[in-house]
């Protein structure tokens, strides 16, 4: 598709009364919409049970919209292109509906038999509905058909090979798009600018200059109503499968030959099979896992995990993983690379450290001045932007250094204008551009790194747990994971220095 063609497409979104349709994908189609991304060919199928009429659904699109857009115009037109099937996934009789449906809007809005399939729904669904689209023809177009896919993709490596193999029957590799939403993210993407566009840190990306980096994933809610959903998950399976280990191939991959999907993806894929897998008594050695406990935050005291909706009173699942990653390949021997991601922790931050290690000889040192390593912090959210620390003379004082940091926040210039992760990703799919989609091999080597720490963790009753209280940063076990080697968790807060 050439660069400013607008993309033309039926979008068929089951799971359209569900929350994530309502918080993200309408008003995401409907800022592309307004910015003119969107041609007026495009249409909109929402599928789910309940019986709502195409004006009850326009309805509830225009109210989502409304809620999550302040200035929120031109929204008759828009929602006109929506249109509703009452419609059982499971049911096979009711495809055909679907497909006689869907091939009106075809011609009504010339739609050149573009099809973009997003399974908003629960996992179990997902291989039902794809053979189901194949075997009733849905899938038989002229024009492109994608499947778009919603986390998580399995629940261990066997049954992701399962559902691939499912999905594989109606749609190839390159028609797959897996959602990980952190790659929509602006500063998730940023990463490989920082690092294939600066002169100054590739030629110190790497085990000589870089003592460790922090990739820290902190929420403050707790587990909120998905309590049934996250005792079969973790933190391990919720986080780390996925979002934490897609941020260290981005930080640890070789630059692509070029920057097009397949080199990229194969330069990811090579930094998660360089990673050091772990089993039995390595797993203790590396991994952390933690629980929340009652504590209070914002002033309010807030219940334990225990105590939560639909979570067993000796639940053994963690809500908390810290863990210490080694790439075992040329760039990377030696480094450490810490993960950390939990819920109800003090802050709510994604972050990125690179902790560059110290000049061979410190002349400060003499004069028994303190100098702090230089960082370059990657601030994912909620702020976005990058600082980096470097030391510099105090004003006034010969000689004397002192920290100080530079700071690039980027800021949109309205919140209109900052795409979403789920607008990027959305109009990525329908410009056929999944690069920042997780590929089968990388999901396949996340679940089997990630599998070996699941089943120590499911074989071993966690004894301490809850082991960290509302409103920390986790578990201490998860400190003494980096002074073990010499190292401290950089806050998630800016330190407190100058800025220049
Ligand atoms: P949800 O609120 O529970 O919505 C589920 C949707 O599926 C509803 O529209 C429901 O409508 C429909 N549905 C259920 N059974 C059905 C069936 N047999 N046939 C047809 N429709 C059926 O779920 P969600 O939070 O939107 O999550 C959807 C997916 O996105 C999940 O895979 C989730 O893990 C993933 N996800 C969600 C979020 C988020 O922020 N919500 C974030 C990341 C990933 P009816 O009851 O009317 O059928």
């Amino acid at each position: 598709m050439k660069l400013n063609e607008k993309p033309t497409a039926l979008i068929m979104i089951f799971g359209a009364t569900g929350d994530l349709a309502k918080r993200k994908l309408f008003p995401s189609l409907y800022r592309l919409y307004k910015k003119g991304k969107l041609s007026e060919r495009f249409a909109v199928i929402g599928i789910a049970r309940r019986p709502l009429s195409n004006d009850e659904f326009q309805a509830n699109v225009k109210n989502s919209v409304e809620s999550a857009i302040k200035d929120s115009g031109e929204l008759e037109d828009f929602v006109s292109h929506f249109y509703y099937h009452s419609h059982d996934v499971t049911d096979a009789s009711s495809y055909l509906a679907l497909k006689s449906m869907a091939e009106e809007l075809d011609t009504h809005y010339s739609l050149e038999g573009n099809r973009i399939f997003y399974l908003a729904m629960a996992p179990e669904f997902f291989g039902t509905i794809a053979e189901h689209l194949k075997a009733d023809g849905l899938t038989d177009v002229d024009g492109f058909k994608r499947l778009v896919i919603e986390k998580p993709f399995g629940h261990d490596l066997e049954s992701a090979k399962q559902l691939n193999k499912q999905i594989r029957k109606a749609f190839s590799e390159n028609e797959i798009y897996r959602i990980d939403h952190y790659l929509g993210k602006e500063m998730v993407q940023n990463i490989e600018v920082i690092r294939f566009a600066n002169a100054i840190f590739e030629p110190l990306w790497n085990n000589r200059y870089i003592s460790n980096i922090q990739v820290t994933s902190s929420e403050v809610l707790g587990v909120e109503e998905r309590g049934r959903y996250y005792e079969k998950s973790g933190a391990l399976r919720d986080m780390v499968q996925n979002h934490m280990l897609q941020m260290v191939a981005l930080l640890a991959m070789e630059p692509p030959i070029r920057l097009t999907t397949d080199e990229i993806r194969s330069e990811k894929v090579k930094v998660l099979r360089a990673m050091r897998p772990l089993e039995g008594e390595r797993v203790k050695e590396y991994f952390v896992r933690g629980q929340y406990g009652k504590g209070s935050m914002s002033g309010k005291q807030v219940p334990a995990y225990r105590e939560e909706q639909m979570v067993d009173e000796q639940s053994n699942t963690e809500t908390y993983v810290a863990g210490k990653l080694m790439i075992d390949n040329f760039r990377w021997a030696g480094v450490p690379i810490y993960i950390r991601t939990g819920k109800r922790m003090a802050a709510k931050s994604t972050k990125i450290v690179i902790q560059f290690k110290d000049i061979p000889m410190n002349l400060y040192y003499q004069t028994e001045q303190t100098l702090n390593p230089n960082l370059l912090v990657i601030h994912i959210q909620p702020e976005e932007g990058i600082t980096l620390y470097l030391n510099a003379q105090k004003s006034g004082q010969n000689m004397e250094a002192t920290p100080v940091k530079l700071n690039f926040a980027n800021k949109g210039i309205d919140g209109m204008n900052t795409p979403e992760a789920y607008e990027r990703l959305l109009y990525d799919c329908m410009r056929g551009d999944a690069t920042n989609f997780t590929h089968w091999d990388e999901v396949a080597l996340s679940w089997s790194f990630v599998d070996k720490i699941s089943d120590v963790w499911e074989n071993t009753k966690e004894e301490g747990f809850p082991n960290y209280e509302s409103g920390t940063m986790g578990p201490k076990e998860a400190d003494q994971l980096l002074e073990k080697d010499g190292f401290f968790w950089w806050p998630v807060t800016d330190l407190d220095v100058e800025e220049c």
